[in-house]
């Protein structure tokens, strides 16, 4: 039984910086008209009312996507998610944060496709109504880990996989490892982007280290931690590991996470772009 919701945490901190990297991989392969699959292992409900209870509960979006809605800071892939964000909200004020499936779906064209997996019985019906009746979006109510045997690969060769769980089960750390492992071997050009949280650091270094050790040729570190390391308790941070990443990347997000820095980043917090190979 699954307890986790993401309405208590959508467009905080660690939202901002997972969908900045999927808008940064997705407008990469919009650059060729060839289509694209993004598929979304970890769907949450889609996009989430700002005025929710759950939402207004935690206040987390006010330190995440509340200090970055309305301006503008000359950074071409910030400005490109605030821009995404603020379509979505055209009285000017923020109403509705998107989930990842929103912004995907948002950035799609025609030609190219959305696949979402999402097992909670009240978020999926909230991300099929969603996405009824949009013919580029299949959404299934499924458990990611089998989503990825059946639904992989996509028709198309080029895409990007999210893989975004809640990290509510011990599970959940040693089995994203063995998915991108699986995914890999049914859709080996695809790009995978894995999120994880930063609650204990010596937990988070052992985490990356295993993907490290399991010597993906290209390998791509991001971390924005708002808050300096700590107990365990709450989440300081969080990171992205990218698998394929577009070339560009890294350098995109190595002009965009000192922005983002500045902005989200208390004293202490820190942020971090960095290639990984099996010597580090
Ligand atoms: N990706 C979403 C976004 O950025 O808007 C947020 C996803 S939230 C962090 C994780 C979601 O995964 C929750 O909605 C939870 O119900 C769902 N979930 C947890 N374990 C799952 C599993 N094994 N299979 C499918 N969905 C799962």
């Amino acid at each position: 039984m699954l307890s986790y919701r993401h309405s208590y945490h959508a467009g905080n901190f660690a939202d901002v910086l997972k969908h900045i990297v999927q808008i940064a991989i997705i407008e990469y392969l919009k650059k060729k008209d060839k289509p694209f699959t993004v598929h979304d292992t970890h769907g949450g409900a889609g996009s989430y009312a700002i005025a929710n209870e759950h939402m207004q509960k935690t206040g987390e979006y006010v330190d995440g996507i509340g200090r970055l809605f309305g301006q503008r800071f000359g950074d071409p892939l910030l400005d490109r998610y605030l821009t995404l964000v603020a379509g979505l909200n055209p009285v000017g004020h923020l109403r509705e944060y998107p989930g990842s499936p929103l912004i995907s779906a948002t950035l799609l064209r025609e030609q190219d496709r959305l696949q979402c997996t999402e097992l909670h019985s009240t978020d999926f019906p909230l991300l099929q109504q969603r996405f009824a009746g949009d013919k580029r979006v299949r959404v299934e109510k499924m458990d990611a880990w089998q989503g990825m045997r059946a639904m992989l690969p996509p028709t198309h060769r080029r895409g990007l996989v999210l893989i975004d769980p809640s990290y509510e089960l011990e599970a959940d750390y040693t089995d994203v490892l063995e998915g991108v492992r699986e995914g890999l071997r049914r859709f080996a050009t695809a790009t995978y982007a894995v999120w994880y949280p930063v609650l204990d650091r010596q937990r988070t270094e052992g985490f990356v280290r295993r993907f490290v050790k399991a010597g993906f040729p290209d390998l791509l570190r991001v971390e924005c931690c708002a808050r300096a390391d700590g107990s365990g308790r709450g989440m300081t941070g969080s990171g992205m590991l990218v698998i394929n990443p577009p070339y560009t990347l890294a350098q995109q997000l190595s002009q965009t996470l000192p922005v983002l820095r500045q902005q989200l980043c208390d004293v202490g917090g820190h942020t971090l772009v960095k290639p990984l190979t099996a010597e580090h």
